[in-house]
């Protein structure tokens, strides 16, 4: 599903991945875990292109990521066009759920859909509120974000993602800014996703869903990975 050759990101001289191989497989929940600055977060923001990494090959559903750059380190027309296809592949949870503020619950569903897929809007709406049914918040579709609360926003961002029909998810410590009664409301709803078969790519601190959810933990340190095994294999170790 996802095959990362030879990944490397140096920002400013510092070498924050440094050349990453990882095959990631379909239906595989893979959780990364390790300490702050580690190079976690860029890892993930690399499959999908949020970080242009500095070299090395991403693949995605063996269709190769283009991410040609000019002078600038901007991605150029051409990766702009490839980059609209790897959003809809390659979907993304993050900390601070990233809902648009002025929009509502329902419209922060379809605006993937119909702008980017070209989704007719009843459609969009229709697949929204069976998502939004799904991770519970169907009495909110018309509710802006901030009158939900953290669990509830982060909730909308998931279903946001499945919107897309992403063939995998990438969750960016999902439940790290969330009050400690919440992180489950998330955690549920992640769970259910892993046995639906999704695949999934989530960096945690949550070691209880690293050790009982995921196919397979990796641990990074200084840009590399340095454990990479079943669960049970990795937390043995550490
Ligand atoms: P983690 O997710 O494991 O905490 P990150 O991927 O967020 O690690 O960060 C890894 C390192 O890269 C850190 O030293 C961080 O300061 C640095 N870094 C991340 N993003 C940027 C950026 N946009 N510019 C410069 N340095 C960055
Ligand atoms: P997190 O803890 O969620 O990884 P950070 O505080 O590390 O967040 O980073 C917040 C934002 O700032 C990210 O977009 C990251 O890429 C960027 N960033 C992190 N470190 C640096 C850095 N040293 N220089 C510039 N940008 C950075």
């Amino acid at each position: 599903m996802i095959k990362i050759r030879q990944l490397s990101k140096v920002f400013h001289n510092k070498t924050v991945l440094d050349q990453i191989n990882l095959d990631i497989r379909e239906g595989e929940v893979v959780s990364i875990i390790g300490p702050s600055g580690a190079g976690k977060s860029t890892l993930l923001r690399c499959l999908n292109l949020l970080e242009v990494p500095s070299s090395g090959e991403i693949s995605v559903n063996a269709k190769q990521v283009e991410y040609k750059t000019n002078s600038r380190g901007r991605l150029t027309f051409l990766s702009q066009m490839k980059l609209t296809w790897l959003r809809s592949e390659v979907s993304m949870v993050f900390q601070q759920f990233n809902l648009w503020p002025n929009k509502t619950v329902l419209q922060n569903v379809i605006e993937g859909p119909c702008t980017v897929k070209k989704v007719p809007r009843q459609e969009a709406e229709a697949k929204a509120k069976k998502l939004l049914a799904k991770v519970g918040l169907l009495e909110k579709i018309h509710e802006y974000p901030a009158n939900l609360s953290g669990g509830q926003q982060q909730r909308v961002a998931i279903a946001r993602a499945l919107a897309m029909e992403p063939k995998v998810i990438l969750f960016d410590e999902p439940t790290s800014a969330l009050d400690p009664e919440l992180v489950h409301e998330v955690l549920d709803i992640m769970v259910k996703l892993a046995g639906e078969g999704m695949t999934m790519v989530v960096v945690t601190h949550e070691m209880n869903f690293a050790r009982n959810v995921s196919d397979r933990v990796l641990f990074m340190e200084d840009g590399k990975i340095t454990k990479s095994g079943k669960p049970e294999e990795v937390f043995c170790t550490t």
